[in-house]
Formats: C-alpha cells, structure tokens, sequence
C-alpha cells in the first residue's frame, strides 16, 4: 500500500496495549449510521433466534436440542445420536468449510455481525454502558474522575444490569443444552438439589461477566483462533472493510487527500485500530468507521466511501468481482461435501441397533442340551414416532429369552435392555456361530442385525 502514514508503531503490540504491555482501554464512540442500523436490526433477530429457538416446536419435538448427556443432538428439527457421529461431522466439516469460504469471500464479517461475542458485547452491554454512563468521552471522564455518588450510583447500576444479563445468558445456553422442560423442572426445585449445577452455572455467569466487563475486546483481538486464520484466509480479492489510500492520501486539512485526518474513524472503532493502516487482524469488519466516515464525507461535501466495504485490488484497479480462483474451488468441495450430508442423513436408518455379547460373561452349557449366551441390546429410535418393535432369531434356530418381547420405543428414544440367546448344540458347526437377529415393527422386518455366538 503506498501513500499511507510513515508511523508504523502500531505494529509493535496490540493496539489496547501500553509500552509496559498494560491494557489501554478502548473507548469506542457510540456508532451512528446506514450499516450500523442494519447492524442492529440484524443482531435483533440474532437475539430473537438465540432466545427463542429452544422453545420452539415442530410436531411437538424440538427444534433446537444439545443434550450431551445423553449424548442426542437435534438441530433444526434432524435428530442426531451418537451413532450418527459421521452424519454430524460432516454437518460440522460443511460448516467449517462454509466458515472458511464465506471468510476467503467477505473476509471477517462473521466476526463484526454474527458472532455471538460480538453481538453481546456490542448490540447488548455496551448500549447499556452508553444508556448509564454516556458516550465515549463521558465514560472517560467518569472512570478517570474521583468517586462521587453520581459514580457511585452509574457503577452499581451498570455492573448489576451486567450480572443480570450474563446470568439470563447462561440459562439461555442452558435451555439450549437441556431444554426449556427440564429446565423449568430443575429451576423450580430448591437449589440444594441440584448445588453442584447452580455453582456451575454461578461460575459461567461470572466468566460471562467478567468478559463483557472488562476483557471485552481482548476476546477478539487475541484469543478467538478464527481471528488469527485471517492471514491465511484473506487474498487481495476478499472483500473487508477498507480505507481508499488512493483517495484518501495525502491525508490532513489542507492536503489533497480525502482524509482530513480528523480520527473519527479510529474514535469509533470497537477494538481500537486505525484502518487507514492496512489490513489489520484486529479489524472485525462491524463496519461502523465506514458510517462514521461517510458521515464526515457528507459534512465537507466529499463522494461517501472513503472506507467501505471493497477488496484490495479493488481499491488498487477500481473493480472488484466476489469471485476467485479459490472461493469457486471451495464452493464446488461445499456444495459436494453438503450433498453428500443430505444423502446420508435422508438415508439413514430409522432405527439403529447394536446387540453385543455383555462384556466377561462367556457362555453357558444347558441340561436340555443347549448353549447360551448373554447380550446387551440398544435400540435407538431415529424417528419422530413411537415404534412397537420385536427382536427375533432369524439364523441359526433358537429361542430369545428377554424380559417381554415387545418393545415400545418412543420417538427419539433409547431402548437398552439385557437376554440370553439359547442355540441347541446341533446347530452350532463351531465355538463361535454366526448368529442373525431381525427388529421387526408391526411384523415388518426393519433392520437385520449380524454378531457372533460362541460355543465350547
Ligand atoms: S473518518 Fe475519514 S476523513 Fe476522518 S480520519 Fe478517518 S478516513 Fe480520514
Ligand atoms: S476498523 Fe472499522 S470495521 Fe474494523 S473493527 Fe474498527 S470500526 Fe470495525
């Protein structure tokens, strides 16, 4: 890039970072414009979905489920078990994938619209923060000024709303994790109950706390792994957000540059960069330096779009195109690896069945001339119906003793269950047989079952 400032000590250490590595807090004007309306109405159904989705039903099962417990996912609406492992992980490798052509694309507008940190930080507790302390400059006076009451009293009121919110935000997560039936029951039991749960839940919502009071920002700018992909992900064809050096440069009052160098857009930024130095990591796309510019080209009569949304060669040769080499490459694996989700997951068996001999037990020889041997039997149901099911022998000839031989397995559930499988000694040819067992439901084979029966 060329024409832009000589100074380039901001690449010596993060920029809410003094000379001794102190933190520098960032004080970021309260944003005003186009994007940042959209911004907010976007986050509203973000808000709105994060809230909502544990509580809705389809047919009465849920839309959004995380049970890890009992180890059953449902995400909109498809039910997954730990069986379906593979299912998932190719949902999670499409997502990923989309993640990384999404980012090759728009560079990190995930991080600046979608991303849960931000959307709390910025469309939640800093709004807060401007309804009780004021904007930028107020909140400087008031936190580097002495402890009067009126300090006193905008502290309590800011940091209790905080504790309030980043509590209802682990329910949330916990509604999403046990949904919202079981949740009722456990909220409305006496704490001693479940201690160890609320000392959990205590803990997460002080962490929440502690993030969006004072870590903030540092989430974004030096933990969060996807921030640091962006060096590998972003090419000069990504579309970020960017300062026009063309334009802009020389910058200042009385140059002939765009710029005017008036800071504006650095004043506003959420993590403290000033874009007009290139490409920054820290840089999360939330686009409010580009209303906040737009704002001063309109107030001295210049074009908007001194920054804005644009790639690199963009800016270098004046047209950009969203399509590379790379994202259409990345589009073709996607729609491939998707695909291929949506066959196995429309594919997949309605029930799944694993019947294993239990574990130390070997067989047994009968007075009536008979071997036996001890299974275990888990049944799950994939479907959103309760399933009468029954298990037989289909190969070699026996007899199944187990507890009723009808199983009823309601929708999304578990069946497990323990029986002893007896084979006459004439139809074992040796000490570990081959045996076949078929699931039937309504008297209509379902699904065939293979595993082995020993013998002496
Ligand atoms: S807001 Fe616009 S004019 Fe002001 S310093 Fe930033 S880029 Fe220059
Ligand atoms: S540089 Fe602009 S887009 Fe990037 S984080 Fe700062 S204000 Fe947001």
């Amino acid at each position: 890039m060329t024409g832009v400032s000589k100074d380039i000590s901001f690449r010596d250490r993060p920029i809410n970072m003094d000379e001794r590595g102190g933190r520098k807090w960032v004080y970021a004007k309260k944003p005003k414009g186009r994007w940042y309306t959209r911004r907010t109405i976007f986050s509203w159904f973000l808000l709105l979905f994060f809230i909502g989705a544990p509580f809705i039903k389809i047919n009465g099962n849920s839309f959004i489920l995380l049970d890890i417990a009992s180890r059953k996912f449902i995400i909109f609406g498809a039910i997954f078990w730990a069986q379906d492992a593979f299912i998932l992980s190719l949902l999670m490798l499409s997502f990923v994938l989309f993640i990384v052509l999404f980012t090759v694309t728009f560079g990190r507008l995930w991080c600046g619209w979608a991303c849960p940190q931000t959307i709390f930080l910025e469309m939640v507790f800093r709004k807060i923060e401007y309804l009780i302390e004021g904007d930028y400059k107020k909140q400087h006076k008031l936190n580097n000024g002495p402890w009067t009451a009126e300090k006193i009293v905008k502290k309590l009121a800011k940091h209790s709303v905080f504790v309030f919110i980043s509590i209802a935000m682990t329910n949330v997560f916990l509604l999403w994790f046990m949904g919202p039936e079981k949740w009722f029951e456990m909220a409305s039991e006496p704490i001693s109950e479940n201690l160890s749960g609320f000392l959990i839940m205590l803990g997460v919502s002080g962490v929440f706390y502690w993030i969006y009071s004072f870590f903030r920002e540092q989430i974004c700018t030096m933990v969060c792994p996807y921030g640091r992909m962006q060096g590998v992900l972003l090419d000069s064809k990504s579309i970020i957000v960017t300062y026009d050096y063309k334009r802009g440069e020389p910058r200042g009052a009385k140059r002939d540059g765009d710029c005017i160098d008036c800071r504006q857009c650095v004043s506003v930024c959420p993590t403290g960069i000033d874009i007009r130095n290139g490409t920054q990591l820290e840089c999360i796309n939330c686009t409010a330096c580009v209303d906040q510019c737009n704002s001063v080209m309109r107030t001295i009569g210049k074009d908007e779009g001194l920054i804005r949304l644009d790639s690199e060669d963009g800016i270098k040769h004046g047209h950009s195109t969203i399509w590379n080499v790379r994202n259409k490459a990345y589009s073709v694996v996607l729609l491939i690896l998707f695909s291929f989700f949506i066959y196995t997951l429309l594919s997949r068996p309605a029930i799944e069945t694993t019947i294993l001999r239990t574990p130390g037990l070997l067989y047994q020889e009968n007075a009536d001339n008979t071997i036996s041997n001890v299974y275990n039997v888990k049944i799950v149901n994939k479907t959103h119906d309760k399933m009468p099911l029954e298990l037989h022998l289909i190969s070699p000839k026996g007899e199944i003793k187990m507890a009723g031989s009808t199983m009823a397995i309601n929708d999304q559930s578990m069946y497990e269950s323990t029986f002893i499988l007896f084979i006459p000694r004439s139809e074992l040819k040796s000490d570990n047989t081959e045996v076949v067992f078929g699931i039937y439901s309504n008297d209509k084979l379902i699904e065939t079952y293979k595993t082995s029966f020993v013998s002496p």
